[in-house]
């Protein structure tokens, strides 16, 4: 029986994907070159002064505005004052009191339910540089070029109740990045990183634990989902065991899929935070504010409501397009080249057609893409061959399974359907007079059969299903076979 509930809060580190750093000119670039991307002052140099960098700012902002944040009229920059040898100054500019964005929420689908998580704030700081430890060298080597890149971080309200919900946020906020454009977001390369507050109470409890776990170096979704189920396990057994447990860092040792206590309570830091002398305090006017808001591109939510009214689809098939910005573009442009055909077909069935596209981006194509590692638009298959395909589908020239044959040839060779299945030999006969021949002799070569049929239903009637689709080589269309033979029988 389960006695404890998990109560979870992230602090998610987003690197933004700006010309210059946060407060230089130097490029916001990665480079295999270590310390190129540097200038006097992301290296902290004597006398140097920091320039805001309103790229940043702005991103920032549109941010706040798609988590739904009160983005805050004045806020400043404060020094955080520590010493680390990837931090050349002694400190950090980040923000303390007065954060860009405040309090806000965003909404997650977690098992097909609607959670909402209430985000605390979301601050524009710099990023450190980076240590390099040569294997067996008794020396460090440090790397600057992403010393002083603008980093946001976002910090949640401790709503999180689970490992699934944490992963689902975490790829929430990966995807509006990427709607928003404003990160490349890619968890390896360390431009989405996260830490994680765990502590447990016992169900039925409505305050919040007296002690914080704090989970550090997860760099993946399966190891944010995999540190927290960790996590909760190594607490309900302490709690169980009646051990009280502190306040502390740990950190996650990925190869062994464990957590290790890195520092206490007791040692952790007073970052002595004062306000940023040689930075003025951002103001932002209403206009400016409204300008963003207009500016700001359609979110997922908003995407997911208008795959829903607009094309018909289900919640469940629009949620799952929609998590994955390309593709969810990809399958729009394959549906306007659907419609761009029903305009001259006003015959065709759009919500089926549209369904049916739904489906193999979803099946196929994402299988496809994965195996290959690749993007929509990346693979060679074009949204016009798509839309011809599930046109050819609808019309019944080709069979569901035939399909995925002919998908993996134009996934393939990037070929137009029509031509593979020309090669392939792969039409389906959909020609009722050819259907009805083929009918007519399975019926006289059969009597038998026929008798069955009449006399035993659905099993028997369908061997002659199978007669016919044999006569038809096996391209027959199914559905009219069917059709067809019951007309003949008198069924
Ligand atoms: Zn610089």
């Amino acid at each position: 029986m389960q006695t404890y509930e998990p109560i979870i809060g992230l602090e998610v580190h987003v690197q933004l994907k700006t010309e210059s750093k946060m407060f230089c000119s130097s490029r916001n670039a990665e480079s295999a070159e270590p310390n190129v991307h540097i200038c006097e002052i992301c290296t902290g140099q004597p006398g140097t002064l920091p320039v805001i960098n309103m790229e940043a700012v702005k991103k920032t902002v549109m941010v706040g505005l798609a988590l739904n944040c009160r983005v805050a009229e004045f806020s400043k920059f404060d020094r955080k004052n520590y010493f680390y040898p990837d931090l050349p100054k002694g400190y950090q500019i980040s923000q303390f009191d007065q954060p860009i964005n405040g309090k806000g929420e965003i909404e997650l689908v977690v098992a097909d339910k609607v959670k909402k998580i209430g985000i605390t704030r979301a601050h524009l700081e710099e990023d450190a540089g980076k240590l390099i430890h040569p294997a067996g060298a008794n020396y460090s080597l440090v790397d600057y070029n992403r010393s002083g890149v603008p980093l946001l971080e976002i910090v949640s309200e401790p709503d999180i109740r689970s490992a699934e919900e944490a992963k689902a946020y975490m790829q929430e906020l990966q995807n509006i990045m990427r709607y928003l454009v404003v990160s490349d977001v890619d968890m390896e390369k360390g431009h989405l990183r996260c830490d994680a507050n765990i502590s447990l109470r016992s169900i039925g409890e409505s305050e919040l634990p007296d002690y914080k776990v704090e989970i550090k170096n997860m760099n993946s979704f399966r190891a944010v989902f995999n540190a927290i189920e960790y996590e909760i396990k190594r607490q309900s057994e302490a709690l169980e065991g009646g051990e009280q447990l502190l306040t502390e860092t740990r950190g996650w040792q990925d190869d062994k899929g464990i957590t290790v206590s890195q520092r206490s309570k007791e040692e952790s830091q007073d970052y002595r935070y004062f306000p940023e002398p040689d930075l003025p305090v951002l103001q932002f006017t209403k206009e400016w504010l409204e300008e963003l808001r207009r500016e700001l591109p359609e979110l997922p939510k908003v995407r997911k409501q208008r795959f829903v009214e607009e094309f018909g689809l289900a919640e469940k098939d629009a949620q799952s397009l929609v998590l994955n910005k390309e593709l969810s573009e990809y399958f729009e442009q394959v549906v306007s080249e659907l419609d761009a055909w029903l305009r001259d077909e006003p015959a065709g069935d759009r919500p089926a057609l549209i369904k049916q596209a739904a489906n193999w981006c979803l099946g196929q194509f994402l299988a496809l893409l994965n195996e290959h590692n690749l993007m929509p638009e990346e693979a060679k298959i074009t949204q016009e061959n798509f839309a011809e395909l599930i046109k050819l589908i609808g019309q019944g020239k080709v069979s569901n399974l035939a399909a995925k044959d002919v998908f993996v040839k134009m996934f393939e060779t990037g070929e137009d359907p029509s031509n593979i299945l020309d090669a392939l030999g792969l039409h389906q006969v959909s020609d009722e007079s050819a259907i009805l021949d083929a009918v007519r002799k399975v019926i006289a070569a059969n009597p038998k059969g026929v008798e069955d049929a009449k006399t035993k239903g659905e099993k028997a009637f369908g061997f002659l299903v199978g007669q016919t689709m044999k006569e038809l080589k096996g391209k027959g269309n199914p559905q009219i076979i069917n059709e067809i033979l019951k007309k003949e029988l008198n069924f």
